[in-house]
């Protein structure tokens, strides 16, 4: 057993309506039992109209919620914008930032995640921080370089506690397309990436939990996450199947 409490995050993205998400929270709750979640722990993340929904569901269970993504301002005219104080409202114990379709589709900068993250925190939000590279920086062999950009980008949060720091390596090509990375790729990133928190100023490296996301189904989850570095995952298209989380949940 590793020394880190395995975690893992479903990513419901923009999918869901009240009826299909009663089934789903159903199913989690039958797979998801008590003796799993000593040992694992999970959460879920529907979009923002279906947190309070999440809490009523998920409150009594040991499962936790969680936002997408939080703006990076406080409060105020920020029109369609939801701010981590909400968030925090509606029970979030974590807040998912830069995304990498937040960062391609949304041109989410490195400066803008940090804030973002900083202000999930002020609010006692954990926050599970993506970073990855694109297929073509990955075949210019510019991976690492990207990374050492997104996680040195990061050190300002270098004091915060381990228990609401979560990294996720999620390589952009391997994100819905089916393809993942090898579990020795995977681990290698992983590696590189705790190398790269411990330069940036995080003296507790080595506690804090490095999730890999990226096509993560029931037949690759047990080999990824055996993995000395990897932590967990952070799910996409498996999360919205309730028997196929559950079964990576057990793989962790
Ligand atoms: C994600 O969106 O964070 C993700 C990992 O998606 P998928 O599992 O579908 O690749």
């Amino acid at each position: 057993m590793k020394a880190r409490k395995p975690l893992v995050v479903g990513n419901w993205k923009m999918n869901g309506d009240l009826i299909a998400n009663e089934r789903l929270f159903t199913a989690l709750r039958s797979f998801i039992d008590r003796e799993l979640l000593a040992r694992v722990d999970v959460a879920v993340c529907p979009p923002f109209p279906y947190l309070g929904q999440a809490a009523a569901w998920m409150g009594d269970a040991g499962i936790a919620w969680g936002a997408q993504d939080v703006a990076a301002h406080e409060n105020g005219a920020f029109t369609g914008e939801v701010s981590a104080a909400m968030v925090s409202d509606l029970g979030c114990r974590w807040a998912i930032v830069g995304h990498s379709e937040r960062r391609t589709l949304f041109g989410e900068a490195d400066e803008t995640v940090v804030v973002k993250a900083q202000r999930a925190l002020e609010h006692d939000v954990g926050v599970i921080v993506c970073v990855g590279e694109t297929l073509e920086e990955r075949e210019q062999d510019r991976a690492e370089e990207v990374l050492a950009r997104q996680v040195g980008a990061l050190a300002s949060l270098a004091g915060v506690a381990v228990e609401r720091f979560v990294l996720a390596y999620e390589p952009v090509w391997a994100i819905g397309t089916g393809r993942t990375a090898t579990p020795e790729q995977a681990q290698s990133m992983h590696e590189f990436i705790r190398g790269r928190l411990a330069a940036a100023g995080f003296a507790d490296s080595a506690r804090v939990r490095l999730l890999y996301g990226g096509s993560v189904k029931p037949a690759n989850a047990a080999s990824l996450f055996g993995m000395a570095d990897i932590d967990g995952g952070l799910i996409g298209g498996a999360a919205l199947v309730a028997d196929e989380f559950g079964a990576i949940c057990r793989s962790a």
